[in-house]
């Protein structure tokens, strides 16, 4: 089935876009009215006059909409309006005075939309406003008549299988009607589906992820080609009403040889693995480079190992092979190495690997290795009480793995590192820092966000998150300074930093903790009156007590709403060399939070605060 949702995406403020992934193109659409703002190589540019002029309230009885922009496109049933004006005037909204403003006269109404164009104009006094919000369908194009859905004709991009697997051909087309897909020298029926498609994973903020039934009828079919070759571009037939369209899908079919192979080599620091092919699917653990597989299929830019996981080919470089890599295992040792304990594990080739850490163990799986292991050297080690191991043999799709399992002393966990030394795996896995108080503790601080391409979220006046994660961050760093940690900064300034050279930091930094600051937004259709309080985000088992932690240490201390603790694959949650924790401290939107967020008391408790909670969990250690 296609993943028709993505057609059009959810425009999400959220400061958690920007930290997740390096277009945080959707982030900007929080810009003021009147400004222009476009996806240009994956940045926002924005009209820098518009932004001087608009990009903040310019006086306190100035009526002023931060959100949406004056033009603006949504799939969502409904928006919020996020603004401010004079405290001491009625706002109104289409003749309707706006409620729930808080003290300082913001604002943040959710008003339902139609599909088409939605006019709103916010009054107060003799100043006016006025927004056209398109609310479009989240589904794919209907067909015009007779005929096919633009762009829905499957495969759209170039697919390559083993001889033998389901290669499946669909196309959204006319309800009630004849479709057909010839691919090579076969004609398959197709036929219509129930076509229902999961929301956004962003719906999870919002409370939205049950399944949607789409309107349009999506036909389907499959073959098993069983020679290799190239098959071509699969051509449709849709036959209704006495019509007959055909069209040709954007992506050949062909089959790949069962006995030549290709190899693909990892050649980026930490190839990026996938459930599927495209970055909508899940990650799985990271290759490191070196890291050889042969390729079982492709899609587009992506290829698929024999192990199961997909790679973008522009992480690796191809070659050709008569066998596919494989290796045996045998003697492992370990030994300490600084504040670290390595494990060597010898291969006579880099196989790809898996890591699943649970509460006091990490296991490892060599994949396409056949244990020969009789040896372990492992002993006296400060962190890991015992390490298991366990073979997989092979089934009817997969090749034998070894799984090697490590029992720590205690539940915490501090990081582990993955990386090849020629056909060697070295598994380095931290020891806990040598006290439990920040006394010799490192944390990084990463301020969220930051320059003109990057605002984060923005509050009712304007007012960006970049620059209250830089205040808040340099206050927690004086206040984890004082009480004798050592404070490292992905930016002490206005920088424009993408997430990875944050990562980047903080692997160089290796820190005994890393913790990215934010605050929060949400899609279109969320609430903003009703969302509020501190969300704490984590990936890896070993940031979890850190992430629960803080977050009730904050709300309990401060008094404040809780958003929750969430499991979240964020650029800022996912480095593994550390406990790794991104927080969203307050929502911007929120006309009463966002006052707390901006005053100069209240962030001084919170550094003060989130300080102690640092300082109390590495205690409880
Ligand atoms: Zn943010």
């Amino acid at each position: 089935m296609g993943d028709f949702w993505n057609y059009k995406t959810l425009s999400l403020l959220c400061g958690l876009v920007g930290a997740a992934i390096p277009l945080s193109a959707q982030a900007a659409a929080f810009v003021a009215p009147q400004v222009v703002d476009q996806n240009v190589a994956g940045r926002n540019v924005v009209d820098q006059n518009a932004i001087a002029q608009n990009v903040v309230q310019s006086s306190p009885d100035q009526l002023f909409v931060a959100y949406p922009p004056a033009e603006h496109e949504t799939v969502a049933d409904q928006i919020f309006f996020i603004g401010t004006a004079d405290p001491n005037q009625p706002v109104t909204i289409n003749g309707q005075p706006i409620e729930n403003r808080s003290s300082d006269g913001h604002f943040a109404p959710s008003l339902p939309l139609v599909l088409g164009e939605n006019v709103f104009t916010l009054v107060q006094g003799d100043q006016s406003l006025t927004l056209s919000i398109t609310r479009v369908l989240g589904e794919p194009p209907m067909p015009d008549g007779v005929g096919f859905a633009d762009g829905t004709l499957m495969p759209a991009v170039d697919i390559a299988r083993m001889p033998g697997e389901l290669v499946c051909l669909s196309a959204i087309a006319s309800p009630n009607a004849q479709v057909t897909a010839t691919l090579g020298s076969e004609t398959i029926a197709l036929t219509p589906q129930t076509s229902v498609d999961l929301p956004p994973n962003s719906a999870v903020l919002t409370s939205q992820t049950a399944p949607v039934t789409l309107s349009a009828t999506e036909y389907a079919g499959c073959t098993q080609p069983t020679e290799p070759g190239d098959l071509g571009l699969p051509s449709f037939t849709v036959q209704a009403q006495g019509e007959t369209v055909t069209a040709e899908a954007p992506g050949r079919v062909s089959i790949l040889s069962p006995t030549t192979f290709e190899v693909a080599q990892v050649t980026a620091a930490e190839g990026v693995a996938r459930t599927g092919p495209s970055t909508s699917y899940s990650r799985i653990t990271p290759l490191p480079a070196g890291t050889r597989a042969a390729i079982t299929g492709r899609e587009g830019e992506w290829l698929r190992l024999d192990y199961g996981g997909w790679i973008k080919a522009a992480e690796t470089q191809i070659s050709a092979a008569s066998v596919p890599p494989r290796s045996i295992i045998r003697g492992i040792s370990a030994s300490q190495v600084g504040d670290w304990t390595e494990v060597v594990f010898p291969l006579q080739t880099p196989v790809p690997v898996s890591v699943a850490q649970e509460s006091q163990s990490l296991s490892l799986t060599l994949h396409n290795t056949t244990p020969q292991t009789d040896t372990i050297y492992f002993s006296n080690d400060p962190v890991v009480e015992r390490m298991d191991f366990n073979s997989v043999l092979p089934d009817a799709v997969s090749t034998s793995s070894a799984q090697y399992t490590f029992h720590f002393k205690k539940p915490q966990q501090w990081g582990y590192k993955l990386r090849y030394e020629g056909t060697s795996l070295i598994l380095s896995l931290r020891h806990a820092p040598p006290n439990n108080r920040l006394q010799g503790a490192t944390i990084l601080l990463d301020p969220g966000h930051g320059s003109d391409e990057d605002f984060g979220s923005r509050g009712p006046t304007g007012y960006p998150e970049k620059d209250v994660t830089l205040i808040v961050s340099k206050l927690l760093r004086d206040e984890l300074e004082n009480r004798g940690a050592t404070v490292v900064m992905t930016r002490e300034g206005d920088d424009d930093l993408f997430p990875a050279d944050r990562v980047e930091m903080i692997e160089a930094t290796e820190p005994t903790m890393a913790l990215s600051l934010h605050y929060n937004a949400l899609p279109d259709a969320g609430n903003a009156l009703e969302s509020a309080g501190v969300g704490t985000f984590w990936y890896y088992p070993q940031s979890h007590d850190l992430a629960a932690f803080l977050h009730d240490y904050l709300i309990t201390a401060l008094d404040r709403e809780s958003y929750g603790v969430y499991w979240n694959n964020l650029a800022l949650t996912r480095p593994s060399v550390a406990p790794s924790v991104l927080l969203e401290l307050g929502f911007m939107i929120n006309p009463e939070e966002f006052e707390w967020i901006t005053d100069e008391a209240s962030q001084q408790a919170l550094a003060r605060t989130l300080a102690e909670g640092i300082e109390a969990w590495l205690q409880a250690q």
